[in-house]
């Protein structure tokens, strides 16, 4: 009965572990009190708090709209305090809306270098969901919520990172502030918000953020590491096409909507070019060093051949996977359609809005001037869509810009990353152009150098649920990211001289 007692008090990862230590000692024979294997459970579970920081923070619904990030913020201040944090709270003209900034004072003989954690994450759609969202479950070596990946469990990756540094004292030369912000995803009061009013709280060195990922087999061997040094960038434009507004009883061969579809076929046949960035080339050379043949050939070829139909055919073969076309490309993606207003009337006019994400670099107006040359179509015009509002009427910071300069990697946080991530997985490690947006422009477009990282290795099915169905993140995986940040603070911030 006391081992009852026992199992009852336990959390759930110390009961699957003291059951697995129990089966484990089954097997092997062995007669070990209970007491003693709830005493190992208890200490493997005291060893892996990212795990059980994770737990709590998803059982937090901080889905955006509305994100309620005041919430998590008042849990992680709670924690901060104790050990030493300056904590600030920065409220956003939203109840319930707030950045956390924490900072851990070094002696200031350096710059302080920063980690940055988005609170909020996309919705659910809890019917597709096979466990609760937000329960926290733990299943088959992963934890399952939504932000496991995207970025809740980088939140309780930096956050047990920079706790236990205080937590062991360590002799800082620099502060490290970790900053918890709301409104990442796509929402207004996001980090271009905060850095327009709280600029010296998080001006630093170098940061780090979201972006590149550390991709691992099913097997469990990491593939490589990926760092981003830089984010494609979002630009929405209109697509309007006008023909005559008349009598749905007498149709004329100027019809909007025929003239829009027209234009959006062509557009749906066209693909642009590919430009690889330096950071785009080192990781497809990466690739071609841990691929399997045919894939290594061209992923080399894309990057050196001289010979245009071997690199034309290395293109299409790479482009049939999704990410890596969409690294290598500015790509185009119909979004929005918004044409007629009763049954009876033919429209003067017909709309589409197409997202595009541009490689950095790219020229607003050489951008129009392309898509406007493929549809090729006086009846239709093309111009950059009004930045978005909320129903309110606030309007949504501008957005990153494609001129935004890639960080370089001649900085001691990323020499650290790079050179701890290799030693820990035993895996190539490459810079990376991010196929989508993050909030590092914030730093980046100031000249800060900001790096992004998902701290933890996954699988390509573990990446393909973020923002989907059934979210998870191998608990394994969150201790080894643990490690990995711990060692590169300790080895940037910590002071030479104890
Ligand atoms: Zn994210």
């Amino acid at each position: 009965m006391r081992w009852v007692a026992g199992w009852a008090t336990l959390g759930r990862h110390a009961r699957y572990r003291a059951f697995a230590c129990e089966a484990q000692a089954i097997l092997m024979g062995m007669k070990v009190p209970l007491i003693v294997l709830a005493c190992c459970a208890m200490s493997i579970y005291a060893q892996n708090p990212t795990a059980e920081l994770l737990e709590q923070i998803i059982r937090i619904d901080n889905s955006n709209p509305p994100g309620n990030e005041a919430k998590l913020d008042d849990l992680l201040a709670a924690k901060l305090k104790p050990l030493g944090f300056e904590i600030d709270i920065i409220p956003t003209p939203r109840p319930g809306k707030s950045h956390l900034i924490a900072r851990l004072k070094g002696n200031g003989s350096a710059k302080p270098i920063l980690l940055a954690s988005h609170g909020d994450t996309v919705g659910v759609e809890r019917e597709k969901w096979s466990v609760d969202a937000f329960g926290a479950v733990e299943k088959d070596g992963y934890i399952y919520g939504r932000g496991a990946i995207d970025f809740k469990g980088g939140i309780a990756v930096f956050g047990e990172a920079v706790m236990e540094l205080a937590r062991n004292k360590v002799p800082l030369r620099r502060d490290v502030i970790w900053l918890v912000e709301a409104d990442e995803e796509s929402a207004p009061f996001n980090t271009t918000w905060l850095a327009e009013r709280a600029w010296d709280k998080m001006n630093c060195e170098f940061a780090l953020n979201e972006g590149g990922w550390t991709m691992k087999q099913p097997s469990g061997r990491v593939r490589y590491v990926s760092i981003s040094t830089a984010d494609k960038s979002s630009l929405s434009l209109l697509i309007t096409a006008r023909g005559t507004s008349t009598h749905s009883s007498m149709p004329r061969p100027d019809n909007a909507i025929f003239t829009l579809a027209n234009a959006l076929a062509r557009l749906s046949h066209y693909d642009t070019k590919p430009t690889l960035t330096a950071s785009t080339k080192q990781f497809f050379l990466t690739l071609a060093r841990t691929s399997e043949p045919p894939m290594s050939t061209y992923f080399s070829d894309l990057v050196n051949s001289t010979d245009p139909v071997r690199v034309a055919k290395a293109a299409d073969e790479i482009s049939t996977n999704p990410l890596l076309h969409a690294i290598m490309r500015n790509t185009i993606a119909p979004v929005l359609l918004n044409a007629g207003f009763r049954g009876n009337v033919i429209p003067g006019s017909a709309q589409a809005t197409i997202n595009m994400r541009l490689i950095p670099g790219t020229k607003t107006q050489d951008i129009v001037a392309e898509i406007q040359n493929v549809i090729g179509d006086p009846n239709v015009t093309v111009e950059v869509a009004r930045p978005a509002a909320l129903p309110d009427g606030t309007p949504f910071p501008r957005q990153p810009s494609a001129a935004v300069k890639e960080s370089t990697t001649d900085t001691e946080l990323y020499q650290a990353l790079a050179r701890n991530a290799g030693a820990l997985w035993n895996a190539p490690v490459t810079p990376y152009l991010f196929q989508a947006g993050t909030d590092a422009n914030a730093w980046r477009s100031r000249g800060v150098p900001v790096y992004g990282v998902y701290p933890y290795p996954i699988t390509d099915d573990d990446l393909s649920r973020m923002h989907g169905n059934d979210e998870r993140v191998p608990i394994q995986s969150l201790e080894e990211g643990r490690k990995w940040i711990y060692t590169t603070l300790v080895q940037v911030a910590g002071s030479k001289t104890k």
